[in-house]
């Protein structure tokens, strides 16, 4: 869609499309931020070894200062640059998934500002297959730290209109592109430790991460008093302006003024309401998760109610994602 709807000269923010990408870059290099286009949703960029470019960011966001970020590279050897120790199982986990959805936290070295890492002696790295965000990163001739391109605390963007949304006037730039692929954020796991844990399910399942390296563990609920190992953990998350409302049975849906989340099977039990379909793979829903937040948010209904999502492995990125926005983990 490129910039699509979006009307360059009604935002306070630069609108730059595919083709202007060597702008966005020229922006990272002198110290601003961008927002740009991954497979999983969009992000908000800085230079990463720069402590004040960063700190844009978390200004940007009004993200706490204690949540780390993830810092992304265009190819695997840059790596080297940011990690002091890259354990076997890490690198093989590299040249299975990368590039694509999957968060590598690493012991990391001393280039990568305490501000990045929310002082923690680790990084988090990935290197996203979206090849718009390859070449911004490529170009800008830096890692870029980025999370996710929305107001701390709301679901994350999955097209350039809801980064406008969000980050109008408050990011530099934005580098449009189409409509994330995957649509929940990457899968994070700790590699930094003796036994490699997932601290966020996401893009990549477990089961397909135990293939390559043997069982893995879920690191859950850290205590309120512990800095955060992993952002999602600790802060609510994901929230739209309504209240999400988990069911189990459409009959629990009632109420006025409220929106509805529906596999695609039990749509035809919601009709005459605002609607959004969930499709019926974890892919599907994945996509259109915070999308149909957003959505529904924009309709101005006071509650959304959410079905309930099936058990396993498959599902553990939507089920984190809707269960936080419900307020519920
Ligand atoms: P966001 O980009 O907003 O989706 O959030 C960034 C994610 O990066 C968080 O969920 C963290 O799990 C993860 N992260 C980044 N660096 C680290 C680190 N050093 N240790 C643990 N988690 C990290
Ligand atoms: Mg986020």
């Amino acid at each position: 869609m490129e910039c699509g709807k979006i009307e360059p000269e009604r935002v306070n923010t630069r609108i730059l499309s595919a083709s202007e990408v060597s702008e966005a870059a020229e922006i990272l290099k002198n110290g601003g931020t961008v927002a740009f286009p991954t497979e999983t949703v969009y992000g908000l960029g800085a230079n990463a070894l720069s402590e004040s470019a960063v700190k844009r960011i978390f200004k940007a966001k009004g993200r706490p200062s204690d949540n780390p970020l993830i810092v992304h590279i265009a190819d695997i050897e840059e790596v080297e640059r940011l990690a002091e120790e890259i354990p076997p199982a890490a690198r093989l986990l590299m040249n299975e998934f990368w590039s694509g959805p999957l968060t590598i936290i690493l012991k990391r070295k001393s280039v990568v500002p305490d501000v990045v890492t929310a002082g923690l002696d680790t990084v988090g790295i990935r290197m996203p297959s979206e090849p718009l965000a390859r070449e911004l990163i490529r170009l800008a001739g830096v890692p870029v730290a980025a999370p996710s391109a929305n107001i701390s605390g709301r679901p994350s963007p999955t097209t350039a209109a809801h980064v406008i949304d969000d980050m109008d006037g408050r990011a530099d730039a934005i580098l449009c592109g189409g409509d994330c692929g995957v649509g929940v954020e990457s899968t994070v796991i700790d590699m930094s430790a003796d036994v490699p844990t997932i601290l966020r399910p996401g893009g990549i399942s477990a089961s397909r991460i135990e293939a390559v390296i043997g069982e893995v563990r879920s690191g859950r609920g850290l205590s309120e008093s512990e800095a955060p190992k992993s952002p999602g953990m600790k802060y609510r998350h994901y929230a739209p302006r309504a209240r999400v409302v988990i069911y189990g049975d459409p009959s629990e849906v009632r109420g006025e003024n409220v929106g509805v989340m529906a596999f695609e099977s039990h749509t035809a039990e919601f009709e005459g309401m605002p609607l959004v379909s969930l499709g019926s793979t974890p892919q599907d829903a994945a996509r259109r998760l915070f999308k149909g937040l957003r959505e529904l948010d924009k309709l101005g209904v006071d509650v959304i109610f959410a079905p309930q999502i099936p058990d396993g492995d498959d599902w553990a990125a939507v089920r984190n994602r809707l269960y936080k926005s419900a307020g519920g983990i």
